[in-house]
């Protein structure tokens, strides 16, 4: 949280009111009485209330002896102190003759740096029944104190049981931030009160002064807000012609603007403690109460006792839940580790769930770049301000990693998102191949509220300077707390970068695996391959034996057969022909495996004139055959004898499955200037090249059906029954295919039935 921003003339009341002395206010609270000794220990200054008290008036105490109010006993322990620390305090109870009557009091001794207060307060008895029981409560609040290791929890048990002990009506723990700011981090209270946990206060509601003095006094105690302050007589110490120091005086008075303060929030009375990190205040117990209360200098004690073990208690509760805050960041680290390896999509494993992912860092945004795709978890900016930030933030970062908690400061452009993302975690896991990810955190307006208004504490006066005065307001108040987000913790930032080893580590060992199973299924691809050709050249030899037998059978017994014997051997022979042509296919289709492409410019006009002068001479119709090229085709780089292949393939089978009175086919080319993309979605494949010119052969065939687009280019798959349009081996559009894959190159094909067929393909 930052400092709320004030003008100069604000900034002077400010520090006029945190240099106003408030430990020497002059003045005490009139639940008790005070007196200043000397080093003699001869009564100095008193207040202005030993009448009411001690039954003796000012005038008749000044100047005397201590020993002139209580036995000297007691006198010797209060001598005692001389020799202690400045702020060490001797308690002792004490009875002395009052006008009519004994009475007790507590009697609180300490060393001043001129010589010793002593403080009277009065009690019932001297009678430590009530000690013994507080004592009781507050080592069962110890005990359950230390049980508990969660820092939330332990704060709500502090406040609990100092609830328990006083009974006030409010008990309060706040913790102040690096900018002096508070919040309320745990609260017990009366039902009918409205709750105040969660709401912040600036830094101003406890002024420096104030703020000093609870380091060094762990109790303040104002039992009654309304009652009138009891002036020291004389004003100042006649030892010293100064005022009084009372900075550790249990009795010191408050000043005007602390009781207003509390009376606007309806409080009586007010008891803090502080609590105490590394010599610095990390916070206070603060508790409210809606009348007056007056507590025993005991049970005082006892709470100023409690606030100590807090403190004490208090840094292993902090390391223990920060503790508990890495664990939770390791686990999770340790899962992403665990499906990152094992997934298939590597996005998936980043995003689900998609808490994970934020919770790692407790952001409340994410957004993963892999390549150029972008994909957004939780609360963010749009895609193109992602792709924006991360050209900027590249630019920035260093190992990897680039953390801001407030970015619009850094990067104006920001400013439009800032609600979402005033704070950035970039972390760079490939720049090569543009894998980013990206955290975000809103502006901390957006995630805290404050308990009024802080420029309402500074009030402009009539003369136009401007004093510090308590808020007229406790409703809920959002201070601009501007273009900041929550800070990174070094914690998140390590999970952060463990994240990016474990992604790192995970994909080189993936691409490792992957290029031995590559080297593998070369390897076996190759003897497959080899086994295929090897095979069907070897086949060829006995089936040339059948077929040849089968003729001379045929030729020269056919007297010797009959009807029946010389039919069978017929499908012998028809068979045995079938058969060579799918070993022929088979025997292709492993060369093209083991083929070396020889590739070259090739004019596809000229390809094509070949392809179609050979297929019409293998037809008898040839003038019948209505061949369209709309434009001229372009010159490649390919194999040529591989490509005339693809095209006689295509061919052929564009007039062998048409079925129409007339017949055409339409050969053709796409190139990107002329609209590729439309047609590109329409279609399943994608384009591996988007320069290269996609070509087409278009026929009014019969179609294809749709659910066989993909399964025609599978070897020996045919459609069709061997006696319907012309027969095939079924090894065509297989060969095609090998041949296009030879060439980098993709194909496929768009049907609709008795329409017609428009199979596409690319040659890289
Ligand atoms: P075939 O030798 O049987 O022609 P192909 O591999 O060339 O083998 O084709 C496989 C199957 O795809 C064919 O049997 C046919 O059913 C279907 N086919 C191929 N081209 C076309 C086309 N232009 N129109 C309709 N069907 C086709």
């Amino acid at each position: 949280m930052s400092q709320p921003e004030y003008t100069t003339a604000q900034a002077t009341a400010l520090t006029n009111h945190d240099r106003k002395p408030i430990h020497i206010p002059g003045s005490i609270q009139p639940h008790g009485v005070l007196l200043a000794l000397s080093t003699q220990l001869e009564i100095l200054q008193v207040s202005n209330n030993t009448q009411v008290y001690l039954g003796k008036e000012p005038e008749d105490l000044l100047g005397r002896p201590l020993s002139y109010l209580i036995d000297p006993r007691q006198v010797e322990i209060v001598k005692q102190c001389l020799g202690k620390k400045i702020g060490t305090a001797n308690a002792f109870k004490v009875l002395i003759n009052t006008l009519n009557c004994e009475r007790y009091f507590d009697a609180i001794a300490h060393r001043t740096e001129e010589a010793v207060i002593l403080e009277l307060e009065p009690t019932d008895s001297e009678s430590e029944v009530s000690f013994l029981s507080f004592h009781a409560l507050a080592g069962e609040a110890i005990a359950k104190m230390q049980r508990t290791s969660n820092l939330v929890e332990f704060l709500h048990l502090v406040a609990e049981e100092v609830q328990k002990i006083i009974g006030f009506d409010r008990v309060m723990v706040y913790q102040f931030d690096e900018s002096e700011a508070g919040s309320v981090v745990a609260e017990v209270k009366r039902e009918d009160l409205s709750p105040y946990l969660g709401l912040h206060y600036p830094a101003t509601d406890i002024p420096a002064q104030a703020r000093e003095l609870y380091t060094r006094c762990f109790l303040r105690f104002l039992p009654d807000l309304t009652a009138e302050p009891i002036k020291l007589i004389p004003t100042e110490n006649p030892t010293t012609h100064q005022h009084l120091n009372l900075s550790y005086c249990l009795l010191r008075s408050f000043d005007r603007c602390c009781t207003e303060y509390h009376q606007n929030m309806g409080v009586k009375a007010l008891l803090v403690i502080s609590i105490i990190q590394e010599q610095k205040l990390w916070g206070l117990i603060s508790c409210h109460h809606q009348t007056p209360k007056y507590v025993s200098y005991e049970v005082l004690k006892m709470c100023e006792f409690l606030g100590q073990i807090v403190s004490s208690e208090l840094a292993h509760k902090i390391s223990y839940s920060e503790w508990d805050y890495k664990v939770k960041l390791k686990s999770l680290q340790s899962e992403f580790l665990e499906s990152i390896s094992q997934a298939d999509n590597f996005i998936d494993a980043l995003i689900k769930p998609e808490i994970r992912l934020l919770d790692l860092v407790s952001a409340s945004g994410a957004a993963v770049c892999l390549d150029n795709e972008i994909t957004l978890v939780g609360t963010t900016p749009n895609i193109y301000e992602v792709q924006a930030l991360i050209e900027w933030a590249d630019t920035q970062v260093s190992d990897n990693l680039f953390s801001t908690d407030s970015l619009p400061k850094l990067n104006s452009e920001a400013l439009i998102f800032k609600d979402t993302a005033s704070g950035l975690l970039l972390l760079r896991i490939s720049k090569v191949r543009r894998y980013y990810i990206l955290w975000f955190r809103p502006e901390v307006i957006q995630t805290v509220h404050w308990a009024g208004n802080p420029q309402e504490s500074i009030q402009a006066q009539a003369d136009g300077s401007y004093t510090l005065s308590p808020r007229k307001s406790f409703e809920q108040w959002q201070e601009t707390v501007r273009l900041t987000s929550l800070p990174w913790k070094p914690c998140e930032l390590d999970s952060a970068i463990a994240l990016r080893n474990a992604i790192v580590g995970i994909v080189l060992s993936k691409a490792d695996e992957l290029a031995k199973i590559n080297l593998e299924l070369e390897r076996s691809n190759q003897e497959l391959a080899s086994f295929a050709y090897a095979a069907s050249h070897d086949l060829k030899e006995p089936l040339r034996g059948i077929y040849n037998f089968s003729t001379v059978l045929l030729e020269d017994y056919a007297q010797v057969l009959d009807d029946e014997g010389i039919e069978c051997l017929q499908t012998v022979v028809s068979l045995s022909v079938r058969m060579e042509t799918l070993i022929n296919a088979l025997l292709r289709l492993s060369q093209l495996g083991q083929a070396q492409l020889r590739l070259q410019a090739t004019d596809l006009n000229e390809l094509l004139n070949q392809v179609i002068d050979v297929f019409r001479a293998s037809r008898q119709d040839s003038g019948l055959v209505d061949i369209r090229i709309p434009r001229p085709l372009p010159t490649v780089l390919c194999d040529r004898v591989l490509v005339n292949e693809v095209f006689s393939n295509l061919l052929g089978n564009a007039f062998k499955y048409n079925d129409k009175a007339e017949q055409w086919v339409e050969i053709g080319y796409f190139s990107q200037e002329a609209g590729v993309q439309g047609d590109k979605e329409n279609n399943q494949c994608p384009i591996p090249n988007p320069q290269c010119p996609i070509f087409y052969i278009r026929d009014n065939g019969i179609g294809i059906p749709h659910h066989h687009l993909e399964t025609i280019f599978r070897l020996f798959k045919r459609l069709h029954s061997q006696e319907k349009y012309g027969g095939g081996a079924g090894a065509g559009l297989a060969i095609v295919k090998k041949i296009v894959e030879l060439h980098n190159g993709k194909i496929w094909v768009k049907s609709t039935v008795g329409v017609g067929s428009m199979f596409y393909f690319t040659l890289e």
